[in-house]
């Protein structure tokens, strides 16, 4: 029996292993594992979870994974009994060892085994407002795979590599005089040439169910699915993997029946699903002035089968609206509380559970699981130090001539390789 098979959530047909999308209509592909219990393996980090992962093999350098405690501090400030955190960082003092400190890993390793495993070395394409593009850079730096990471030139300063003078040869990084939208774009073009790849952004399912791994981990850890799960989203891809990885534990029989409430945030005004949802329109201005920028997704997946709509739908959740400074005072909390730095985007997510508690609709007997997705940044400097990388090249948005950056692209990593 196969491992799993991939099937379109539109038009149910079988699609290739490696498929991104279905050659016949726009919705979502998912993977259907043969394996219905939930085995966790003696295997390092996210690995464990492989029979629920699409890949056959591991990278046991990325043995990233995310940890899940029970929080005492920061449940009493905001008056929630049940109150467990996902860490998805770098504290060593609760074992999390995300080495680019944030959930993007989870994404990656199964992203790049997959391309291990399917045997071409074209060059994979990621374009990135930060997390992504270190995590992929750290996974292609460990595997020495080519990657060419496109990132808007104002958030270059978030492209590093754990540790000092850490090797980036396989990697070419193009600054793109834009915002992140632009950065995607360009991507997408470079990536349909021949010899590149793209990642897939939320499509690919690979990267979902290495974020689905944070549900896994959670209910292992909790012994059941948590009756909430509340997580800041841009692309929205890691609470599509948490509904996704519910459904699988429901089938699994062990961890309860009931979906988790997807309690979900953007942060105002530069929210575009929430735009999206509610037919607005996105200030122009956009994303200019936000608490974070790696939460500005023009493009989420919202009307496609699988997508944003389907999960709030069947978990009955909801995406909230949260300011900068709801942000900063809820991260200002939570810092306090819980004694780790966090990501300003997983703040958005504090602030989220903060503005539900006081709301009341958490119950007072809810298990909520709440995803800080990125933290422990400073801790990870101080211990391990960081290389920071610069753009190789350098693009403006409007008009680059791809097929002459492919070259560009290709003749830098041979460059660099030689
Ligand atoms: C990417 C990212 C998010 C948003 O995740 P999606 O599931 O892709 O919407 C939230 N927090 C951090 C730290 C991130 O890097």
């Amino acid at each position: 029996m196969k491992k799993y098979v991939v099937r379109c959530l539109g038009c149910s047909s079988e699609c290739d292993q490696h498929a991104i999308t279905c050659p016949s209509d726009p919705h979502f592909l998912r993977a259907e594992y043969s394996a219905i219990r939930l085995t966790p393996r003696d295997l390092p980090g996210m690995w464990k979870f492989l029979d629920w992962l699409p890949t056959n093999d591991i990278i046991p350098a990325l043995n990233g994974r995310s940890v899940t405690y029970r929080s005492e501090g920061f449940a009493s400030e905001v008056g929630i009994k049940h109150l467990f955190v996902s860490f998805n960082g770098y504290w060593p003092d609760k074992n999390a060892l995300f080495h680019t400190c944030s959930f993007k890993e989870l994404e990656a390793a199964p992203t790049v085994e997959r391309l291990i495993e399917k045997g071409k070395e074209d060059i994979l394409v990621v374009a990135s407002a930060g997390n992504t593009g270190r995590a992929f850079a750290h996974a292609c730096s460990v595997t020495r795979r080519p990657l060419a990471l496109v990132v808007p030139a104002t958030a270059m300063n978030k492209i590093w590599l754990p540790g000092e003078g850490s090797r980036h040869e396989t990697i070419c990084t193009i600054a793109v005089d834009g915002d992140y939208t632009d950065a995607i774009v360009l991507a997408e073009q470079l990536a349909c040439l021949e010899g590149f790849v793209p990642e897939g952004g939320a499509r690919n399912i690979a990267r979902r169910d290495g974020m689905g791994t944070v549900m896994l981990e959670a209910a292992l850890t909790i012994g059941r699915i948590p009756d909430r799960y509340v997580q800041a989203v841009g692309s929205a891809t890691g609470a599509i993997a948490a509904w996704e990885a519910s459904m699988r534990l429901i089938r699994d029989g062990r961890f309860g029946s009931a979906m988790p409430v997807l309690d979900l945030a953007q942060n105002l005004p530069c929210a575009p699903i929430l735009a999206a949802l509610k037919d607005a329109v996105i200030d122009p201005a956009c994303p200019k002035g936000m608490y974070d920028e790696v939460l500005f997704n023009r493009r989420p997946p919202i009307t496609q089968k699988g997508g944003v709509i389907d999960a709030l739908k069947s978990t009955h959740g909801s995406v909230q609206g949260i300011t900068n400074d709801e942000a900063e005072r809820a991260r200002r909390l939570f810092e306090r509380a819980e004694g780790v730095d966090v990501m300003p985007a997983a703040a958005i997510a504090v602030a989220a559970l903060v503005k539900s508690a006081e709301s009341g609709s958490v119950g007072p007997e809810d298990v909520v699981l709440l995803n800080i997705t990125g933290g422990g940044e400073r801790l990870l400097r101080a211990e391990r130090g960081v290389t920071q990388l610069h753009f190789d090249l350098k693009v403006k948005k409007a008009g680059a001539d791809v097929k002459a950056l492919a070259s560009d692209v290709q003749r830098e990593l041979r460059r660099c390789a030689a």
